[in-house]
């Protein structure tokens, strides 16, 4: 049978894609792209003209099928996402599931992901930290969600769309406190900007601005100091801004 490669395009200037994606993008049998509109552009780009199907969130179970029959008729393919690596909060992982499932290889092409590109300018502890990708939408989940990820220690990284960002920041604010952040905003594109602070200095700062583009948020994890305080203020009478360090 075939090979599946996951192929990771660029999240933004079109010349972060490796020699060897080019290559295997020309040469493989078929490319499933979650958006074939976009990866035409990237495929023009380059001279590219490998035959495109689509693969997306609504078709990926009709879809899969088709991909795994072609695999299995000794076809390469490659999937590619919008943007970044395929299956960090893009389709993908059952793709992958399906074909290991059937016995086919999967190969990776690694190259951008907008979270590991955020995570190492933050400036933040890299030595261990969790993804999140996109926190939940719903009420009641995401207030969940986020009272767990007070007491992470690790640093944290979660993926927002602009229209939601003051929004996040301002919850996150009140589920940590006071912590060290880094919000990161249309990384390798033109109006690529890297705000580092604590979280009230960066809603401070996005107050003031049009939101647009998209984000990485990377949040210090929750210290040994940070647990303590959270207890000493619960036990005492002091309100946060009255407790004297
Ligand atoms: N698979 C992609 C990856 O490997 O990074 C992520 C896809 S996810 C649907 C899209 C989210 O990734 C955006 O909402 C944003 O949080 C983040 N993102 C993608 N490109 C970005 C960029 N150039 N700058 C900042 N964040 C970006």
């Amino acid at each position: 049978s075939g090979v599946l490669y996951l192929c990771a395009t660029p999240i933004g200037n079109l010349e972060d894609i490796t020699l060897r994606a080019l290559k295997v993008l020309r040469e493989v049998d078929l490319v499933a792209a979650e958006d074939t509109r976009r990866t035409r552009k990237l495929f023009s780009h380059y001279g590219i003209h490998t035959a495109l199907t689509s693969y997306h969130e609504h078709n990926r179970q009709a879809k899969g099928g088709y991909i795994i029959e072609q695999l299995n008729g000794g076809r390469n393919v490659a999937l590619v996402s919008d943007a970044g690596t395929p299956g960090i909060s893009d389709p993908g992982e059952e793709l992958v599931k399906a074909a290991l499932e059937n016995g086919i290889e999967v190969t990776p092409l690694p190259g951008p992901s907008a979270l590991l590109a955020a995570l190492t300018v933050s400036g933040l502890p890299l030595d261990r930290f969790v993804f999140e990708g996109f926190l939940p939408t719903k009420h009641k989940e995401r207030s969940k969600r986020l009272s767990e990820l007070a007491k992470e220690p690790r640093t944290i990284v979660v993926y927002e769309s602009p229209h939601r960002l003051l929004k996040t920041l301002g919850e996150l604010i009140d589920a940590f406190g006071r912590r060290q952040a880094c919000a990161a905003r249309e990384l390798t594109k033109m109006h690529e900007e890297v705000q580092r602070g604590t979280l009230d200095r960066l809603q401070e700062h996005f107050k003031r601005q049009s939101l647009r583009g998209e984000f990485v948020l990377v949040i210090e994890g929750c210290s040994v100091k940070d647990e303590q305080e959270q207890l000493i203020y619960r036990n005492s009478a002091l309100s946060p801004e009255e407790f004297v360090h």
